[in-house]
């Protein structure tokens, strides 16, 4: 598993349970997306409403799944929590649905991988607050309309494209999550630190969020890493130089890139002079799936302008030669 997986690890579920922030104020950054859902939960509650029905989103471990908590919690209302895979028919949906309180939040994680036979009971559930099941087989089956208390949904998706339209429109707030900066990222490994009771300094904060990815999932997970490195090699303290020692020896680069990242941008440098090359070869070339390499790999490389998309497959850029000490080639 790769320290910088912006994916929650095995045994992650629970750590990250308690460093979840459970209000607007302890959530940083995402200012926009904020704002405007604080507007819209008071309105809501001033009409004593439902919020209406919440996209999220964004890459992985940007904070959708607290958002969606917050969201509840501010409304005074529970969370419940399932996934698009984890609802495989019609009847899966059903279930959930009908067992919500009224208020309720239901939190679907992976939205975008909802097979179309669910999603399609869904639309009426999130328009009308009722479902259409089918009672019996054969000649004798006959649908029956049932009612369902009023509940938000908020949607998470790390692929907001794939959502099919009818299911897009049925949202009324669709919010996207940014990747944060740095002085955010450490603030939040700060307020981290607080509660795993670790001693922190600043600079040594900054040292994390730094190669964090943009990503607080990732800065969290760093600095547990670093926090051990401190336990055991020094006196528990996490000063800068700590850090900086155990992010090294982690092999996360200083912009937080790791050997998967260099093995994929240097294979383009050596075998393609740099690109343009199509996903497929790059696939072909690191021994990855084409699809992980646009899920996982990719998106940040894209962020920090280290790849470029082109209609003829993607390209390193300059920054990525000077990133490696090596001369940028003639044009
Ligand atoms: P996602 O659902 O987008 O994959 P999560 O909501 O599970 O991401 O967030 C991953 C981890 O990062 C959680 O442990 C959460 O506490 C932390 N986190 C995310 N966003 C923030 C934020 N804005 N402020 C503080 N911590 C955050």
């Amino acid at each position: 598993e790769r320290i910088i997986s912006a994916q929650s690890q095995i045994e992650e579920d629970m750590i990250e349970g308690s460093l979840r922030p459970q209000q607007f104020s302890q959530y940083i950054g995402q200012e926009k997306v904020k704002d405007n859902l604080k507007i819209f939960i008071e309105a809501a509650k001033m009409r004593q409403e439902c919020l209406d029905h919440v996209l999220l989103y964004g890459p992985p471990g940007l904070g959708k799944t607290t958002l969606s908590a917050i969201i509840a919690n501010e409304m005074g209302v529970q969370m419940r929590t399932t996934s698009g895979p984890a609802i495989e028919r019609p009847g899966d949906l059903a279930a959930v649905l009908t067992a919500l309180e009224p208020g309720d939040v239901l939190f679907i994680d992976e939205i975008h991988r909802l097979n179309r036979v669910v999603e399609e009971v869904l639309y009426p559930a999130m328009e009308d607050f009722c479902i259409d099941i089918v009672i019996g087989k054969g000649p004798t089956a006959r649908s029956v309309r049932l009612d369902l208390p009023p509940f938000t949904l908020v949607g998470a998706t790390t692929r907001a494209g794939l959502l099919s339209a009818p299911l897009r429109d049925r949202f009324g707030v669709l919010s996207r999550l940014e990747y944060y900066n740095e002085k955010e990222l450490s603030q939040i490994v700060l307020r981290t630190a607080d509660i795993l009771e670790a001693e922190l300094g600043e600079e040594a904060a900054l040292e994390i969020a730094r190669r964090s990815r943009g990503t607080p999932r990732i800065a969290n997970r760093l600095l547990r890493r670093v926090r051990d490195f401190a336990q055991v090699q020094g006196d528990g303290q996490i000063t800068a130089p700590i850090a900086h020692h155990a992010l090294e020896r982690l092999q996360v680069d200083r912009l937080g890139l790791d050997h998967i990242d260099h093995k994929l941008l240097m294979g383009i440098i050596e075998k393609f002079r740099g690109g343009p090359v199509g996903i497929d070869t790059i696939a072909a070339t690191i021994g990855e799936e084409p699809d992980t390499i646009e899920e996982v790999y990719e998106p940040y490389l894209l962020q920090i302008g280290f790849l470029q998309r082109t209609p003829r497959g993607r390209i390193v850029t300059p920054l990525v030669y000077n990133h490696f000490q090596m001369e940028v080639p003639e044009a």
